[in-house]
C-alpha cells in the first residue's frame, strides 16, 4: 500500500513513522522549504510518550525533553497556591513512570524526522487540491507537481486543504483570547523540572522548564482577534505589570516573542471521505488549555497505522479510524474550550470564587482530572 501524508508537523511525522513500521510505503509532502517548526515549547503527556514508545520513537524524544518534577498553580499575586502537584507522587499513584515531559518544538520535530529516511519527506510542496475515486487518491501541488496513492492523509493543520476537500471550507472559531510565547534562559530562581501557572482576571502566565537550562513561557490575554502591536514585548510588560517574579524578567530576556490567536473548531465526526482522511489539528484542533493537541496528534498516527495495516478496503479502514478517534478527541476539544473560558474570566467576584473552587478541587480530586487524559494508551501497532 502507498500513502501520501500532507504536512510534516507532529501529526504527519508520527503517522509516517508508524505507517512505515507496518509496511506501508509513505511519502510526506510539506509546503515549507525545509523541516522547521515555529513555536516554543510543548508538553508531552504520558499518553503521547507511550504512543511514541509503540513506534520506537520514545527514547529519541526523551533525549530532547525534560521530565516534570513539580507543578503549581497560583493566583495572580503569586502568594496563594491554588494547586500543588508532586510529579513523583502522582506517577506512583497512577502507576506510570513519567507523567509529562517538556520539549522545544523544533527539537521534537527534529527527533521525529530522524526516524525517517531523507527520501520520505519532500519539502517545498504546497498541496492545493486533493481528490479521490474508487481506484486512487490524487494530489496537486502549487509547484505543478502531482502525485497519487491508495490514500491521502491530511496532517496539514487547522487550515487544512484536505479537510476542506472532505467537509467544505469553514473558518476556525476564535476563543476570545490570544497567546504570546517565548523561550529564554532559565533564571536560578526556577528549578529544572518545574511547571507553574499564575491565573489573574482575563490574564494568565505560565512557565515550564526545557532541557539545556531554558524556560518556555506563555502569556494569555482576552483580546479581539487579529490584533498586533508594534512592540509585543512592551505590550506584555504593561499587561503583566505588578505580577510576581520571574514574569517580568522572563519577558525582558526573550529575543523573539510569538503571538497567536487561540482558535479551534467544534468537533465533527466526518474526518474521512473515501480515500481521504485528516489527522491532528486538521481533524480535531483544540485550544491548548489541556496541552493535548500535539499529544492526541501523536496518538492519531499510531492508531491510523494500525487500521491501515490490516486494510483490505482502504476507505472502510479510514472510516473505522475516524470512528475510533472521534469520541476521545471530541471530549478533549470540548473540555479544553470550557477550561479556557473559565481560566479567562475577568470579574473580580467570579475569579475569587473560581480560585477558591480550584483550591478545593485540588484538595478533593488531587490530580485526577489531569491523569484522566494522560492514562490513555493507544496500544501497540499490531
Ligand atoms: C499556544 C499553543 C500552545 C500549545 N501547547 C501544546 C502543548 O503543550 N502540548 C500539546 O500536545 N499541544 C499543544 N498545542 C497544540 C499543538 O501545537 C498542535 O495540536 C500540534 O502542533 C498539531 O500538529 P499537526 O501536525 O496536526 O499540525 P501543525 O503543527 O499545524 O502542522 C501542519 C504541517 O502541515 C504543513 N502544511 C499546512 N498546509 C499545507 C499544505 N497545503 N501543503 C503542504 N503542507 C502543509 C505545515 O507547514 C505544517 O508543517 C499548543 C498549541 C498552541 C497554539
Amino acid at each position: 500500500m502507498r500513502v501520501i501524508v500532507i504536512g510534516s508537523g507532529i501529526a504527519g511525522l508520527t503517522a509516517a513513522i508508524a505507517l512505515r513500521k507496518v509496511g506501508v510505503e509513505v511519502a510526506v509532502y510539506e509546503r515549507a522549504p525545509e523541516l522547521r517548526e515555529v513555536g516554543a515549547g510543548i508538553s508531552l503527556w504520558a499518553n503521547a510518550l507511550r504512543a511514541l514508545d509503540h513506534i520506537g520513537a520514545g527514547e529519541s524524544v526523551r533525549a530532547v525533553s525534560l521530565k516534570l518534577t513539580r507543578s503549581e498553580m497560583r493566583g495572580k499575586s503569586g502568594r496563594s497556591v491554588l494547586i500543588s502537584l508532586d510529579a513523583r507522587a502522582m506517577e506512583a499513584r497512577a502507576g506510570m513512570p513519567e507523567l509529562v515531559r517538556m520539549a522545544h518544538r523544533a527539537e521534537l520535530v527534529g527527533a521525529l524526522a530522524a526516524h525517517l529516511p531523507a527520501s520520505v519527506a519532500r519539502y517545498g510542496h504546497e498541496c492545493v487540491s486533493v481528490e479521490a475515486d474508487g481506484a486512487a487518491a490524487r494530489v496537486r501541488f502549487a509547484n505543478g507537481h502531482t502525485a497519487s496513492a491508495d490514500a491521502v492523509i491530511g496532517a496539514d493543520g487547522i487550515r487544512s486543504v484536505v479537510r476542506t476537500a472532505i467537509l467544505g471550507a469553514s473558518e476556525p472559531r476564535y476563543s476570545g483570547y490570544t497567546c504570546w510565547r517565548g523561550v529564554c534562559p532559565r533564571p536560578a530562581s526556577v528549578e529544572a523540572g518545574y511547571i507553574g501557572e499564575w491565573w489573574g482576571r482575563g490574564l494568565r502566565f505560565g512557565i515550564t522548564t526545557l532541557p539545556n537550562d531554558r524556560i518556555y513561557w506563555f502569556a494569555v490575554q482576552n483580546a479581539p482577534p487579529n490584533g498586533r502591536t508594534a512592540d509585543e514585548r512592551g505590550h506584555l510588560l504593561a499587561a503583566f505589570a505588578g505580577w510576581p517574579d520571574p514574569v517580568r524578567e522572563l519577558i525582558e530576556s526573550t529575543a523573539d516573542v510569538l503571538r497567536n490567536d487561540i482558535i479551534d473548531r467544534p468537533p465533527v465526526r466526518e474526518w474521512s471521505k473515501g480515500r481521504l482522511c485528516v489527522i491532528g489539528d486538521a481533524a480535531h484542533p483544540m485550544t491548548p488549555n489541556l496541552g493535548q493537541g500535539g499529544c492526541t496528534a501523536i496518538e492519531d498516527g499510531v492508531i491510523l497505522a494500525r487500521h491501515l495495516a490490516r486494510a483490505a478496503d482502504v476507505p472502510a479502514a479510514l472510516t473505522a479510524f475516524a470512528r475510533e478517534r472521534y469520541k476521545r478527541t471530541a471530549g478533549i476539544v470540548n473540555e479544553s474550550w470550557r477550561l479556557g473560558a473559565v481560566a479567562q474570566w475577568e470579574g473580580r467576584v467570579s475569579c475569587a470564587l473560581r480560585d477558591r473552587l480550584m483550591w478545593l478541587a485540588g484538595k478533593v480530586m488531587g490530580a485526577g482530572a489531569i491523569l484522566k487524559h494522560a492514562k490513555f494508551d493507544t496500544g501497540p501497532l499490531g
